[in-house]
């Protein structure tokens, strides 16, 4: 059996409080991991405060992270955005100042943009909407800045991570008519973190999805859905949260626990962590 390589198409790392990107990737390409998108994460992550300063600077942390995973031989993807969670957090602090909430926000994005034009990052991400019960009014500002950053990203050619509720339907014929209706490139925005209804919503939509790598959804996924997605450990490297998602070599071993098992065979595997990677991001493979 010759060695399968593994793709992460979506995941976090803290070198402040957590192992940061040298630890993880360093173990990933141990275990097969040749490729992974590295998503910025909130300035309170790393103990900064949230307001201009800290967002540019967790994106500084971020851009050096990514040039440590090129360093180690992992294709990298850069992206950076602001988390719907921290536009709920924002908002939830004052629900009447939501244009100067706004105002900040545009001024980090355009800074992403700018660093995007320079060929320091590669796109958007995680931009969206939450995922849990929140205030109508973070709703309404992310649906603002969601659209904003796509408006960008089609003039960018920028790729895009959408953290979405996953409502399975009505969420990819909401994104399907706004990626449509603002003529961005539906090739390039990812519905990051779905779960197998929604990801069988997306692949009827031809939208491109990553799915977590978790074993039971993997296992439910390779029966139901055609290998058209990349699997994801959307790992946040936070110590105090162990168990919240899975270590990238986890997602490697759960995939191949799957093909010794007999429930996926290796051309499926090949498909979403080579194939797909190739074809989405426009990296030569490996
Ligand atoms: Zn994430």
């Amino acid at each position: 059996m010759k060695r399968l390589l593994y793709a992460d198409g979506h995941l976090h790392t803290n070198p402040v409080y957590g192992l940061g990107a040298e630890k993880i990737l360093s173990r990933f390409r141990e275990r097969g991991g040749w490729f992974a998108v590295l998503v910025s994460l909130g300035p309170h992550h790393y103990g900064l405060e949230e307001n201009y300063d800290g967002f540019i600077k967790s994106i500084e942390i971020l851009v050096n992270e990514c040039r440590i995973a090129r360093s180690i031989g992992i294709k990298t993807i850069c992206i950076a955005g602001i988390h719907p969670a921290d536009i709920d957090k924002l908002i939830g602090r004052d629900r009447h100042r939501g244009r100067e909430i706004l105002e900040l926000i545009m001024k980090v994005v355009d800074y992403i943009a700018k660093l995007i034009k320079e060929d320091i990052l590669d796109g958007f991400g995680e931009i969206g909407r939450p995922h849990y019960k929140s205030l109508p009014e973070a709703f309404t500002l992310n649906n603002i800045v969601m659209r904003y950053i796509l408006n960008l990203a089609r003039d960018l050619h920028a790729y895009v991570h959408l953290h979405l509720e996953t409502a399975g339907f009505i969420t990819v014929r909401d994104i399907y008519e706004v990626i449509d209706m603002i003529g961005v490139d539906k090739t390039k925005v990812f519905l990051h973190h779905l779960d197998v209804a929604t990801g069988i919503e997306a692949e009827k939509m031809d939208l491109p999805f990553t799915l977590p790598g978790k074993y039971a959804l993997l296992r439910e996924a390779v029966r139901r859905i055609k290998p058209v997605y990349i699997i994801e450990s959307d790992f946040i490297d936070d110590p105090k949260r162990p168990g919240v998602s899975s270590y990238p070599w986890e997602i490697i071993d759960n995939q191949e626990k799957l093909i010794s098992e007999g429930l996926a065979d290796e051309e499926y595997i090949a498909k979403i962590n080579i194939d797909n990677v190739v074809k989405f991001y426009g990296v030569s493979s490996p």
